[in-house]
Protein backbone atom coordinates (compact mmCIF):
# COMPACT_ATOMS: atom_id res chain seq x y z
CA UNK A 1 0.00 0.00 0.00
CA UNK A 2 1.51 3.29 -0.73
CA UNK A 3 1.44 6.67 0.74
CA UNK A 4 1.40 9.72 -0.13
CA UNK A 5 2.14 11.98 2.35
CA UNK A 6 3.11 15.71 2.34
CA UNK A 7 3.90 18.28 4.57
CA UNK A 8 3.22 22.12 4.22
CA UNK A 9 3.04 25.65 5.97
CA UNK A 10 -0.55 26.81 5.79
CA UNK A 11 -1.65 30.39 6.56
CA UNK A 12 -5.17 31.77 7.51
CA UNK A 13 -5.91 35.10 7.61
CA UNK A 14 -8.22 36.82 9.77
CA UNK A 15 -10.66 39.86 9.47
CA UNK A 16 -10.50 42.42 11.75
CA UNK A 17 -11.13 45.98 11.87
CA UNK A 18 -8.85 46.91 14.92
CA UNK A 19 -7.14 50.78 13.89
CA UNK A 20 -4.54 51.85 15.86
CA UNK A 21 -1.80 54.54 15.88
CA UNK A 22 1.94 52.54 15.22
CA UNK A 23 4.15 52.89 17.96
CA UNK A 24 7.62 52.61 15.24
CA UNK A 25 6.29 55.04 12.41
CA UNK A 26 3.49 57.26 14.40
CA UNK A 27 0.88 56.65 11.02
CA UNK A 28 -2.58 55.26 11.67
CA UNK A 29 -3.20 51.89 10.75
CA UNK A 30 -4.89 48.54 11.09
CA UNK A 31 -3.58 45.31 12.66
CA UNK A 32 -3.70 42.16 10.46
CA UNK A 33 -3.68 39.12 11.78
CA UNK A 34 -3.03 35.52 10.15
CA UNK A 35 -2.04 32.38 11.29
CA UNK A 36 0.38 29.74 10.35
CA UNK A 37 0.66 26.48 10.94
CA UNK A 38 1.67 22.85 9.51
CA UNK A 39 -0.37 20.88 7.85
CA UNK A 40 0.56 17.17 7.03
CA UNK A 41 -1.50 15.85 4.14
CA UNK A 42 -2.88 12.17 3.03
CA UNK A 43 -3.06 11.37 -0.66
CA UNK A 44 -3.67 15.55 -0.70
CA UNK A 45 -6.10 15.88 1.92
CA UNK A 46 -5.18 17.86 4.75
CA UNK A 47 -5.40 15.54 8.20
CA UNK A 48 -3.59 17.05 10.82
CA UNK A 49 -2.59 20.89 11.67
CA UNK A 50 -0.47 21.69 14.53
CA UNK A 51 2.70 24.28 15.24
CA UNK A 52 -0.04 26.76 15.05
CA UNK A 53 1.73 30.67 15.99
CA UNK A 54 -0.58 33.39 15.49
CA UNK A 55 1.01 36.76 13.90
CA UNK A 56 0.18 40.51 13.63
CA UNK A 57 1.21 42.81 10.69
CA UNK A 58 0.36 46.35 10.74
CA UNK A 59 -0.92 47.76 7.76
CA UNK A 60 1.49 51.26 7.48
CA UNK A 61 4.78 49.83 7.80
CA UNK A 62 4.58 45.97 7.42
CA UNK A 63 6.29 45.34 10.77
CA UNK A 64 5.16 42.09 11.60
CA UNK A 65 4.28 40.61 15.54
CA UNK A 66 3.69 37.57 17.04
CA UNK A 67 0.52 37.57 18.77
CA UNK A 68 0.18 35.64 22.41
CA UNK A 69 -1.77 32.57 21.53
CA UNK A 70 -4.68 32.77 24.13
CA UNK A 71 -5.42 36.27 21.87
CA UNK A 72 -4.42 34.79 18.61
CA UNK A 73 -7.33 31.50 19.16
CA UNK A 74 -9.79 34.36 20.52
CA UNK A 75 -9.41 36.15 17.32
CA UNK A 76 -9.82 32.65 15.61
CA UNK A 77 -13.26 32.21 17.05
CA UNK A 78 -14.57 35.31 16.17
CA UNK A 79 -14.19 37.48 19.06
CA UNK A 80 -13.78 41.08 18.88
CA UNK A 81 -10.46 41.31 21.05
CA UNK A 82 -8.55 44.13 21.19
CA UNK A 83 -5.08 44.12 20.65
CA UNK A 84 -2.95 44.92 23.30
CA UNK A 85 0.80 46.03 22.93
CA UNK A 86 1.51 43.65 25.73
CA UNK A 87 0.53 40.71 23.54
CA UNK A 88 2.18 41.66 20.60
CA UNK A 89 6.08 40.45 20.20
CA UNK A 90 8.41 42.57 17.63
CA UNK A 91 9.62 39.78 15.03
CA UNK A 92 10.46 42.06 12.36
CA UNK A 93 10.71 45.78 11.94
CA UNK A 94 8.80 46.89 8.40
CA UNK A 95 10.90 49.79 8.06
CA UNK A 96 14.32 47.98 7.63
CA UNK A 97 14.40 45.20 4.31
CA UNK A 98 15.47 42.11 5.70
CA UNK A 99 17.15 40.10 3.32
CA UNK A 100 17.05 36.33 3.99
CA UNK A 101 20.16 34.03 1.87
CA UNK A 102 17.79 31.20 0.23
CA UNK A 103 21.36 29.65 0.21
CA UNK A 104 22.40 29.31 3.81
CA UNK A 105 20.10 31.71 5.44
CA UNK A 106 22.38 34.10 7.05
CA UNK A 107 20.29 37.39 7.24
CA UNK A 108 21.09 40.82 7.28
CA UNK A 109 19.57 44.29 7.09
CA UNK A 110 22.35 45.37 5.30
CA UNK A 111 21.94 46.71 1.96
CA UNK A 112 24.04 43.62 0.40
CA UNK A 113 23.49 42.36 -3.16
CA UNK A 114 25.70 39.40 -2.29
CA UNK A 115 25.71 36.93 0.90
CA UNK A 116 28.71 38.12 2.77
CA UNK A 117 28.77 34.13 3.99
CA UNK A 118 28.63 31.90 0.97
CA UNK A 119 28.72 34.48 -1.92
CA UNK A 120 25.19 34.45 -3.08
CA UNK A 121 23.13 36.81 -4.63
CA UNK A 122 20.78 38.06 -2.26
ZN1 LIG B 1 3.73 51.66 11.25
ZN1 LIG C 1 24.48 32.74 2.10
Amino acid sequence: MLFIMGITQGRKDFETNQLMTCSLCGAYGRYNVFMTYTVLSLFFIPCIKWGKRYYVETSCCHTLYELVPEIGKRIARGEDIKIRQEDLTRVMDGRSSVKVCQNCGYMTDEDFDFCPKCGKRL
